[in-house]
């Protein structure tokens, strides 16, 4: 029987980690198992997670409601192809994302990552206007500070500075961008606004779509903006004749205290994305969703169909998981639980106000996040935080937590009072020692 040890031998020596060198000497934790809000280490140590991996268990580990309909699934039959064949799990999947979203859509296309739904939303746009006649719309004008997903299309309307642009320069599509909106504790002159409708005035008739990500940019800086400043971007969108596509890949299901970020804003889209969460982080499974009209416009492109069908579209296992942790959301007071979880966010983070090493606080609905004044992380945090019993896995100068619901109100604390303490001792072993 391997060892854990041997695991992670061979995994060092063969296995890609996400945005990682092989032979690389990055800290790595072997995972033995996991329930509720913990993570279980091989060497018996067990984690609270602040991560809910990426974004995406929120009913916790080992859910007893998820276990069991990816069990009962798992009897009647794990999958088969979609073309041509249907299935009930697809079919409620699809019935119950489109009550729930806002009612400007009416179409699921299933798609087997957050990244793929994106590309599709692409695709979709493209194919539309293709379909109302106007074939040289294939641009896409977006934000700074966005992220998108990891495939071509995707990155393309990703952040252009922190997002590989000029790693993939020459192969990459060149979008429009306009500035980010100013944070919502930052003052607005409404400049952002400004420069994003001059790019709509200028590009507009190259332009298929907007894309953002509603309310909350995630990988891209972890920035909460005004809702106001989506609402604008939704009208412009109307007013110049584009569509509005939201990536609601991280802020859907409750995250940010709405069902989706786009609640904040009451806005619609005409196509929108969703994923991470979707399954409650059993598996992979996200979805694209289009409004009638633009369904229909797209299938009267030259095409005559939309242009994809990856192999596990529709995967019955995916949806039936998702399905059951949709509905285990909607059947608690989900918008009450995650209001509480902002308070103790909030209350928990406030003392890293005062450290000199961070620059700024930001809490929305279990999304919690503290930017440091450094460019790049303080060497060794991810194994302090690991040795305070937290998992949290902070990027570039973020430290940021969103947490599995199902945390509990003795775990939550020690979150906030790791990311604290772990940021004090950082300061305090600074003033120690003179540069
Ligand atoms: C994570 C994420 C994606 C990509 O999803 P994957 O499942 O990792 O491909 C796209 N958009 C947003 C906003 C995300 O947070």
């Amino acid at each position: 029987m391997p060892t854990p040890t041997d695991w992670l031998k061979y995994d060092r020596d063969h296995i890609w980690h996400p945005y990682a060198a092989v032979h690389s000497d990055a800290p790595l934790w072997a995972v033995v198992g996991a329930e509720g809000a913990e993570i279980e280490l091989a060497d018996g140590r067990r984690l609270i997670d602040g991560m809910a991996s990426w974004w995406s268990v929120i009913h916790g580990y080992r859910h007893p409601v998820l276990d069991k309909a990816l069990k009962a699934q798992v009897d009647r039959f794990a999958h088969v192809m979609f073309g041509g064949l249907t299935h009930e799990p697809a079919v409620r999947l699809a019935q119950r994302l489109l009550q729930i979203v806002p009612d400007s859509l009416h179409h699921a296309f299933f798609a087997d990552s957050g990244s793929v739904a994106v590309e599709v939303a692409l695709k979709m746009a493209i194919q539309c206007w293709d379909g109302r006649g106007q074939p040289q719309r294939k641009a896409f004008l977006t934000i700074r500070n966005g992220y998108h997903g990891d495939t071509f299309g995707a990155m393309s309307v990703c952040d252009p500075e922190n997002g590989m642009h000029t790693l993939f320069q020459g192969f990459l599509p060149s979008q429009y961008f306009a500035p980010a909106p100013p944070l919502r504790n930052e003052p607005d002159d409404g400049s952002a606004l400004e420069a994003f409708e001059q790019q709509l005035q200028r590009h507009g008739d190259e332009i298929a779509a907007v894309i953002l990500e509603p309310i909350v940019q995630g990988a891209g800086g972890m920035r909460i903006y005004r809702p106001e400043y989506l609402r604008e971007v939704a009208a412009l969108c109307r007013r110049y004749d584009t569509l509005l596509i939201l990536d609601e890949i991280a802020t859907g299901f409750g995250r940010t205290g709405e069902l989706f970020g786009c609640h904040h804003a009451d806005v619609e889209p005409d196509i929108m994305c969703v994923g991470k969460a979707l399954t409650g982080g059993y598996m992979t499974l996200a979805a694209t969703l289009v409004s009638d009209e633009v369904a229909t416009d797209i299938c009267r492109s030259d095409a005559g169909a939309l242009m994809h069908g990856p192999t596990f579209m529709a995967n019955p296992l995916a949806c039936s998981v998702a399905l059951a942790s949709i509905d285990l959301l909607l059947a608690q007071d989900w918008q009450a639980r995650v209001q509480t979880m902002e308070q103790q966010i909030s209350h928990g983070l406030a003392p890293c106000r005062d450290l000199p090493i961070v620059r700024d606080v930001r809490v929305i609905g279990s999304i919690g996040v503290v930017e440091l004044t450094t460019n790049e992380l303080p060497p060794g945090l991810q194994e302090s935080l690991v040795a305070a019993g937290v998992w949290i896995r902070p990027f570039r100068n973020l430290v940021y937590i969103m947490p599995p619901y199902v945390i509990r109100d003795e775990q939550l604390p020690v979150l906030t009072g790791a990311i604290f303490a772990v940021l004090s001792n950082l300061q305090s072993t600074r003033g120690d020692n003179p540069p």
